[in-house]
């Protein structure tokens, strides 16, 4: 096949095969038996061509040896996100490229399914196979170059004459852009990666603080995975899925919302003492290199680089750890209570970061005792089952999550003596197929209230609340992540210049 040819095929394959999202996006967002919906939907195609046309010409203009690879690379990985894409209604925005680059494998295994399979097979290894046995014959640079500036003219024109469709396509320019297969992923990817180099450099150190005094005090600080409030029973939802809770005598704050949809984003945002400041030092290795004995223990990951006193994963927890719950997030409390009782530190921070809700494999995050509502959703597909039986199987996490909680304060209340502070906060929350929408991830200003409304509670010890005087604490202002940090600096009496009291909940 003639090189020009071939890039036009090519292209033509780039454009219909790979973009299957974004053209039923589009299908269900404009009444295409209108004209003015019609000429739009055909902008955003000739968009898609021209874009293609472009990359690919460029490709085997500049170095002809690489544009097979290069076709078979983004063929491959085409299928898998498409059928992302489709199955979760997942945009492939910079923040969702970082969140895929940082799933575990592990996490990653669960989202294999046998749809999956048929969508590599039809849309990725046939089309690969096909580049594969196509013989590009005689590369003549001038007819390539000819052909895309005929095309390019072509397409332009056809814009400029239906401008009228620019005015939608530039209100959904974020979400299109996040659907155009390989683009999407490509550029985002770029993205992702010069944001990250630049917040890893050297953070910030915060400005030095003080004790007010040196009297013993224990914050147990839970970062929640995937709860979102509308599911919590002390928030509201009909079903008892807080049985425990309602009688710990916690306290429910009830507007709280996530700085973001996604979980790296939010645990920077709930560690720092400004949300907008994306380099400065986080909260647990500023309270370490003021002297507070800091423990992190996670079952999860994606927090940002932090210096601690001990940092423990759950892998590491599970040698020591004896029953069924060491495979659920109770790894977490093994050997909890010595750890704090040896400490020689007045001033103790816990962050216990759990599994939580994370999805869609809702099923696999709690002990067998705990599923009390059924059916429950099995598979990893979340097609395969009713939105019923996925909700089913999301109440039973948030049911052990009701028990962990409660566990863990009953450890803490065998402290006798000692001031405890217990936070719960969740890091975002979940969409389980209301408007379609599954997960989370979904862009913040697009995002549904369901994975932006969060439980965030707190228990405090008798001995605590002596200590601070505390008496009545609002519960229905509206609170959100930036409260933690400033809440943590308060409870532990720290003078220092970044305090902000009014994000202190129980100043
Ligand atoms: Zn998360």
């Amino acid at each position: 096949m003639v090189a020009n040819r071939f890039v036009l095929l090519a292209t033509l394959i780039n454009t219909f095969l790979f973009n299957g999202a974004l053209y039923s996006f589009i299908a269900s967002n404009l009444d295409l038996t209108t004209l003015s919906g019609l000429s739009i939907a055909v902008s955003v195609f000739v968009i898609v061509f021209i874009v293609n046309l472009l990359f690919i010409s460029l490709i085997i203009i500049i170095t002809p040896i690489l544009v097979k690879p290069f076709l078979i690379l983004t063929a491959m990985i085409n299928s898998f996100a498409l059928y992302y894409m489709v199955t979760y209604q997942i945009i492939l925005d910079k923040t969702m490229m970082g969140n895929i680059f940082n799933t575990r494998s592990s996490e990653a295994f669960e989202l294999i399914t046998p749809t999956l399979l048929l969508y590599l097979i039809l849309i990725g290894i046939i089309p690969s196979w096909l580049i594969i046995k196509t013989r590009i014959k005689s590369i003549n640079r001038g007819k390539i170059v000819t052909q895309l500036l005929i095309f390019m003219v072509l397409g332009i024109y056809f814009l400029y004459i239906n401008s009228s469709s620019w005015l939608w396509i530039d209100k959904h320019s974020k979400l299109l852009g996040g659907k155009i297969l390989p683009w999407s992923y490509i550029i985002n990817t770029a993205r992702y990666y010069s944001i990250n180099l630049k917040s890893s450099d050297n953070q910030v150190l915060l400005p030095e603080g003080k004790f007010l005094n040196e009297k013993k005090t224990v914050i147990v600080l839970i970062i929640g995975e995937t709860a979102r409030a509308h599911n919590f029973h002390l928030y509201g939802y009909p079903r008892n899925t807080n049985p425990l809770l309602e009688t710990a005598g916690v306290l429910t704050f009830k507007n709280t919302s996530s700085c973001t949809t996604y979980t790296t984003g939010s645990l920077a945002c709930m560690l720092s003492y400004n949300s907008r400041e994306k380099n400065a030092e986080p909260l647990p290795s500023y309270l370490t290199r003021l002297g507070v004995d800091v423990v992190w223990r996670t079952n999860n990951w994606g927090e940002p680089p932090i210096n601690v006193t001990d940092y423990q994963e759950a892998s590491e927890l599970r040698k020591n750890c004896i029953g069924e719950g060491c495979n659920f997030d109770e790894v977490l409390l093994s050997g909890l209570s010595q750890r704090i009782q040896s400490s020689n530190k007045p001033k103790i921070l816990i962050v216990l970061h759990t599994k939580g809700s994370h999805g869609p494999s809702y099923y696999s995050r709690y002990p067998p005792q705990f599923e009390k509502f059924t059916p429950v959703c099995r598979y990893e597909e979340i097609s395969k089952c009713t939105q019923q039986e996925l909700i089913n199987a999301y109440d039973n996490t948030i049911l052990y999550t009701d028990y962990f909680l409660y566990k863990t304060i009953k450890i803490l209340k065998k402290l006798k003596g000692i001031p405890v502070m217990l936070i719960y906060i969740s890091d975002h929350g979940e969409s389980l197929g209301e408007q379609g929408l599954y997960l989370h991830g979904t862009p913040y200003m697009f995002a549904p209230d369901f994975q932006k409304q969060i439980p965030f509670l707190i228990w405090m010890s008798n001995d605590f609340t002596k200590l601070k005087g505390i008496k009545n604490i609002p519960q229905d202002n509206q609170y959100s992540h930036s409260n933690i940090f400033h809440t943590i600096i308060g409870a532990f009496d720290i003078k220092t210049k970044i305090y902000n009291r009014n994000l202190d909940v129980l100043h």
